[in-house]
């Protein structure tokens, strides 16, 4: 066996067997000879079936990523909403930003309200400064005890030390208004979760409910976790200032990420064990069907033998077009009833 494995019968065979998927290949792409007036002849025909293809690939791209952003619009801005509210509430307990400071030089410093130093004040972590005395540049002072290293006296331009000011100023109301926010956050919550407990109420179901709160627990704990490596990162390129935009991205990206994933690890979870997913026999045509009653409700028949009410599919426009429109709308309608009650409260003080 293992002395003579050449087998020139089955050499050919492999050449035979490579000729063929050569001629087929080139068959399938109309490489051959035979076939080249053919393709002259239909240069025009290719060009416009390649153009076709692609504009018809381009809209199902398009809907694609049309049919999430309109699916997922509100999750996605509710898990905004979680992590930066988390992400900004616990900035305002753990860092104080006082624009200026003790000497005059200093333009914004962040204080660490966890650490109170002998007199019972917060002890600065970082602090930007102008030029001064042998520090002939502006630059970010780092308090020692947290590094264990000298001051860095990171040089910055003086355009960043403005930024970093406009920053500070922005953030002492962020943190200031933190609390409002982390409030609204828990109305939103409050008010999803109830949505939810309707809709399954009226379908005898609770999925939805269960869903609402699977994902809003873990986008808010996502939002948490996401607080410190966003911190962490935002010290590193902008100690103090950089820490507090850092943990509040970081807040958002872990709770959108976190929202997500628990999405969707949730939907096929609750498939896969079929949660209020029916197994029904159609009153009409005797058929088995898959009921989602936490879609529709409880159903008697199948999905042919059901009247049909849906309209027919819109074409991507139609269907941005109506999305803008709905949303507008819905915006609009807040808007209209928070001036409405605004102007009654009003009046009623006259
Ligand atoms: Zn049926």
């Amino acid at each position: 066996m293992t002395e003579n494995q050449y087998d020139p019968i089955d050499e050919v065979s492999i050449d035979d067997q490579f000729k063929q998927i050569i001629q087929n290949i080139t068959q399938k792409f109309k490489f051959g000879a035979e076939n080249e007036k053919k393709t002259k002849t239909t240069l025009r025909e290719w060009i416009a079936k390649t153009w076709n293809s692609i504009k018809k690939q381009f809209w199902e791209i398009l809907r694609y990523f049309w049919n999430f952003i309109e699916n997922q619009y509100w999750e996605i801005l509710h898990y905004f909403l979680n992590g930066g509210a988390v992400g900004v509430f616990y900035n305002s307990l753990h860092w104080i930003i006082r624009i200026g400071g003790t000497a005059k030089a200093n333009i914004v410093t962040v204080l660490d309200a966890t650490r109170l130093n002998s007199l019972e004040n917060p002890t600065w972590f970082a602090r930007v400064d102008a030029p001064h005395g042998n520090v002939p540049f502006h630059h970010i002072n780092v308090n020692p005890s947290y590094t264990g290293h000298p001051d860095p006296h990171i040089q910055i331009s003086p355009f960043s030390a403005e930024i970093a000011e406009h920053l500070g100023v922005g953030l002492e109301v962020v943190n200031k208004i933190s609390p409002y926010l982390l409030t609204f956050k828990i109305a939103v919550d409050v008010g999803v979760i109830g949505y939810n407990v309707y809709k399954d109420w009226k379908r005898g179901s609770t999925r939805n409910t269960v869903k609402a709160v699977t994902t809003i627990l873990s986008s808010t704990a996502g939002g948490f976790g996401g607080i410190f490596p966003g911190s962490a990162i935002g010290s590193l390129i902008f100690p103090g200032i950089g820490t507090l935009v850092g943990g509040f991205i970081g807040g958002v990206c872990g709770a959108i990420g976190a929202g997500i994933v628990s999405d969707l690890v949730f939907e096929k979870f609750s498939d896969d064990f079929k949660y209020d997913i029916d197994e029904v026999t159609c009153k009409k045509c005797d058929k088995e069907f898959e009921s989602r009653r936490y879609e529709l409700g409880e159903q008697e028949m199948c999905e042919e033998c059901r009247p049909q009410d849906e309209p027919e599919e819109k074409s991507i426009i139609e269907n941005v077009i109506g999305f803008v429109v709905e949303k507008f709308t819905e915006v609009k309608n807040v808007v209209v009833n928070v001036v409405a009650n605004a102007v009654n409260w009003f009046k009623s003080w006259f």
